[in-house]
């Protein structure tokens, strides 16, 4: 029998059918890869964020983004002209592990004219006479991407990826994720950076962005010497948070250092500009107010408290605390003949705590005051 052929446009509309399915096949693939690279970029981007240091941000960029996206070299070229940036990573050993990887210049020019200035990131084929002075040391390269990492003024560089397919960087690939994932961390990089001048400097507490203890101390003699000059009084609160020891029992330790860190916000916000904040330990702060006398001292203690009372803080996911606080307030007035401004600076210190262990005895989330002035 013979078969019966479809006519004419029956086969016609059967094709174009084809051709619709493979289409959206290709289609379908495309945005199934696109949104893996996305969701990719994302947790990459949120792990870059999240790093504590210079060294676990470096150690991201080289491993992590270097398996994640199967790449064949990761290399960060900064602009680091007053050898700074250098200067903050002195010791950390990743630098000696990524000696290669990381390359610091004076001007990214100084690598391969094209680093310089960049405004989108670059893909397309590797070029040897274009690209060697960017990937020191690494061979067999096919294709690379050149990511620009610029935030204010602060940060200048070019994060670079290599892949031995020729393919692998090329027009076709979309370069917003790259851009983005340039700036976040540029972005991360300036943070770091920041930090570590922090750290560096010694005087600060890194969790809270205070002053240390250290620098009180420092500061104190400075103030106390200033106060006998020109005849004034010196106040000094020390505040301690009521029952902290249970926040971190009971939520972790993250949440205990989130509490720390609202709670130094809210009293920052309590202060002038003449006043020091500082982290004195653990859960206890300390407020130098110069000029101070002991009743305003008092006032803004109250104050305070007032602020850290005022909301509760978020320690959970649905769960917020009221934090309440113990403080002690002193105040100081240098007698004329004074001269060891340290130990007068150690007594101010004591008489502070005493009444800060007054206020905790009585009950806790109040103010105690001293009850004599030191001299
Ligand atoms: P009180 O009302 O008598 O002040 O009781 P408390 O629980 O606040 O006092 P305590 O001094 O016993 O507890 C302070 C706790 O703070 C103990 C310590 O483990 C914890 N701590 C010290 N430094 C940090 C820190 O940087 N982060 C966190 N999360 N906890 C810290
Ligand atoms: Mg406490």
């Amino acid at each position: 029998m013979r078969a019966v052929r479809p006519p004419a446009t029956v086969a016609a509309l059967e094709a174009e059918n084809r051709i619709v399915k493979a289409r959206l096949r290709a289609l379908t693939s495309r945005v199934v890869r696109n949104q893996s690279i996305l969701q990719k970029s994302q947790e990459r981007e949120l792990e870059l964020l999240s790093a504590g240091s210079l060294g676990d941000l470096l150690k991201i960029l080289f491993r992590d983004l270097k398996t994640s996206y199967q790449l064949d070299a990761v290399v960060l070229a900064l602009c680091d002209p007053q050898h700074e940036i250098r200067h903050l990573l002195w010791g950390d050993p990743i630098i000696e592990e990524h000696r290669r990887e990381v390359l610091f210049v004076d001007r990214l020019a100084m690598l391969a004219p094209m680093a310089e200035g960049l405004e989108r990131p670059w893909l397309g084929r590797y070029r040897e006479k274009l690209h060697a002075g960017l990937f020191p040391g690494v061979a067999g390269l096919g294709s690379v991407a050149l990511i620009p990492m610029r935030h204010n003024a602060a940060i200048e560089g070019v994060l670079m990826f290599g892949s031995a397919d020729k393919t692998r960087f090329g027009a076709q690939l979309a370069t917003d994720f790259l851009a983005h994932l340039g700036l976040v961390s540029a972005v991360c990089l300036e943070n770091g950076v920041n930090r570590a001048r922090l750290m560096r400097s010694g005087f600060t507490d890194f969790l809270t962005g205070f002053y240390n203890r250290r620098y009180l101390q420092a500061r104190l003699r400075e103030e106390l010497a200033r106060a006998q000059r020109l005849g004034h009084s010196l106040a000094l609160l020390m505040i301690d948070i009521d029952h902290f020891k249970q926040i971190n029992d009971r939520f972790g330790h993250l949440a205990g250092d989130t509490v720390l860190h609202e709670v130094a916000g809210r009293i920052g916000a309590q202060m002038r500009t003449s006043d020091t904040g500082a982290r004195f330990g653990g859960d206890e702060f300390a407020m130098l107010l110069q000029e101070g006398s002991v009743v305003d001292a008092e006032r803004v203690a109250l104050r305070v408290l007032q602020a850290v009372r005022a909301r509760p803080i978020a320690v959970a996911a649905d769960v917020a605390e009221v934090i309440g606080l113990s403080i002690g307030v002193a105040a100081a007035a240098p007698a004329p003949e004074l001269r060891d401004h340290h130990m007068l600076g150690d007594r101010l210190i004591a008489a502070a705590d005493a009444a800060l262990y007054r206020a905790k005895s009585q009950g806790r989330n109040q103010v105690a005051v001293a009850e004599a002035t030191v001299r």
